[in-house]
């Protein structure tokens, strides 16, 4: 569906829910507040609005949170929205923890690929940055993605100066052994995580020398390479080179709200539309909300950074 930018709208990321079993600080800067159950979209009201998507033109599909693993019986949700045709692509954020056991179980349901989130590789700054995680757990999770296929695997690293800055050639590094995507992000100023710590892409980069820029522009990521090296090393920056102009997405939160940028802080309840039993008000009801898109976001031009948590959007 074209927007009132003239932007191809394709993609929606869901969140199937706002809880997690890590605390990120920047994600969670005031802790976890609960949303309560009984706010939560059934699988049945998810899989509706990816068939009112579908018919609109959506091709990709990504399933993210708070912690998508943790939902109960999401292997069942992935089988559901695989198996809608016209469903091209259905991805997955996680932070890899709980992956060990369900990455096999996942791919068989039809899961496309999965994006594993890391923003260090040392055990002490695992357990900071997530309030108690455990690193361990998380790499068995990359290795379990790789071994069932869920691939390439995808490494994000929010880059944070002072904090996990000094890795960033130990994780460029692992591109030169394995085929993997390690995509360097920068930090959001999301609820009230502040700006302390925002590392701009082009001084990530600064740090990348010997790397080539490769032809492959795809979505949001400038992708970059060591000569020779298997894997490939992707920049994203949202916010000191906003890719608003190509936006293609837009976002299902837990609570069944529509939100077409994540930088602002306008929500569309999709509930009434929902709870009408015509699948055609739905579809209608979405087609008009995405024709609200904003054209672009203010963050760079010091607008406040939004209310919800980023847990609460699901990133
Ligand atoms: N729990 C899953 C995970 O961590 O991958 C999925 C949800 S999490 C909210 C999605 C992504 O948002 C993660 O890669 C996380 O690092 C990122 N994120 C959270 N808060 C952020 C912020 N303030 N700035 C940049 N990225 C953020
Ligand atoms: Fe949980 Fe992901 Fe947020 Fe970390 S970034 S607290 S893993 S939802």
């Amino acid at each position: 569906m074209i927007d009132s930018f003239g932007r191809t709208i394709d993609y929606l990321r869901i969140s199937v829910t706002d809880r997690c079993n890590l605390r990120c600080v920047y994600c969670m800067p005031d802790g976890f507040e609960d949303i309560g159950h009984d706010r939560v979209l059934s699988f049945e009201q998810i899989e509706r609005v990816v068939r009112a998507a579908v018919v609109l033109g959506f091709r990709k599909f990504r399933l993210t949170g708070g912690e998508p693993l943790v939902r109960r019986g999401v292997v069942r949700l992935v089988e559901m929205l695989a198996a809608i045709p016209g469903v091209d692509e259905l991805n997955m954020t996680s932070n890899g923890t709980l992956l060990e056991g369900m990455a096999a179980q996942l791919k068989k349901a039809g899961l496309t690929r999965v994006n594993i989130s890391l923003d260090t590789l040392r055990a002490d700054r695992f357990r900071e940055i997530t309030r108690g995680g455990d690193i361990e757990a998380a790499k068995r999770g990359i290795a379990a993605a790789e071994a069932a296929g869920l691939s390439p695997v995808r490494l994000n690293v929010v880059a944070m100066r002072g904090f996990n800055d000094d890795e960033i050639l130990d994780f460029a590094a692992m591109t030169k052994e394995k085929p993997y995507d390690i995509r360097f992000i920068e930090l959001m100023p999301i609820g009230k995580t502040g700006r302390s710590g925002f590392m701009p892409a082009h001084e990530i980069r600064a740090v990348l020398k010997g790397c080539e820029p490769l032809d492959d522009r795809r979505g949001v990521a400038e992708y970059i390479a060591y000569p020779g090296a298997p894997g490939r090393i992707g920049l994203i920056s949202p916010i000191s080179a906003h890719f608003c102009g190509g936006c293609n997405k837009i976002r299902l939160t837990s609570d069944g709200r529509i939100k077409t940028c994540l930088h602002s802080n306008s929500e569309e309840d999709m509930l009434p539309a929902l709870r009408d039993r015509s699948d055609e008000a739905l579809r209608r009801a979405l087609g008009e909300i995405i024709l609200r898109k904003e054209e672009r976001h203010f963050i760079a031009d010091g607008m406040a950074p939004i209310e919800r948590g980023m847990y609460r959007i699901g990133g």
